[in-house]
């Protein structure tokens, strides 16, 4: 018997409505992580697309802040593209599962608010397999919040790694190669490169003669 997620409004949860198990098998919940050109939406489009080929009922969603290639799809850099909904919080992607669904996968995680953790974690309870993808350090190598948590209470953690631009070494990190001290820039390949940890600048704005010569 399958796992139904019921969604129940007005309940205690802080991020309402809340999930309830009503009956069948757990979930989990997969993190696919890591930095930019390091194949995260494409691995997240591979799972969401056998999910898919199964007939397993599936939702996707995408923050809203993403809209650098299309508006209701999750796209990779190698433009593989899935169908995905749009949400702005995590409460949103909360209210918008619905009872059938046994996939949920969300691209750019780090982009939502913190109650995301619940949220995937509430549905992974009530037996959804959740997928969610995302940056796991901001452009200055440091860790990028809702990522830490969801790397602890995930089940299946993969970390994807680029290849450094500089040297060819396996990268980690998110070089930004613009002037700018905010933390999010969406961007695609002109505004940031893979690197390694030996060849990332975590303070790009100092190294500007050097990036732009
Ligand atoms: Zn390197």
């Amino acid at each position: 018997m399958p796992a139904k997620v019921t969604l129940l409004p007005g309940s205690f949860w802080p991020h309402p409505p809340a999930v309830h198990i009503t009956h069948g098998e757990t979930g989990w919940l997969e993190v696919i992580c890591g930095p930019m050109f390091s194949g995260k939406s494409e691995e997240l489009i591979r799972r969401v697309r056998r999910a898919e080929i199964a007939r397993q009922p599936l939702q996707v969603f995408k923050p809203r802040i993403d809209d650098r290639y299309d508006a209701t799809r999750i796209v990779s850099h190698s433009q593989l593209a899935f169908d995905a909904v749009v949400a702005g919080t995590s409460a949103e992607i909360a209210r918008a599962v619905l009872p059938e669904t046994r996939v949920v996968g969300i691209d750019e995680v780090q982009f939502f608010d913190a109650g995301i953790v619940e949220v995937c974690e509430r549905l992974a309870a009530g037996g959804a397999r959740v997928i969610v993808a995302g940056l796991d350090q901001d452009y200055t190598g440091k860790p990028f919040e809702p990522m830490p948590a969801l790397l602890s209470v995930a089940e299946y953690v993969t970390k994807a790694l680029a290849i450094c631009a500089r040297c060819g070494a396996p990268a980690g990190r998110s070089q930004r190669l613009v002037a700018t001290g905010a933390r999010v820039v969406v961007g695609a390949a002109e505004s940031y490169e893979a690197r390694c940890r030996r060849c990332h600048v975590p303070r790009v704005e100092a190294q500007t003669g050097e990036l732009f010569p």
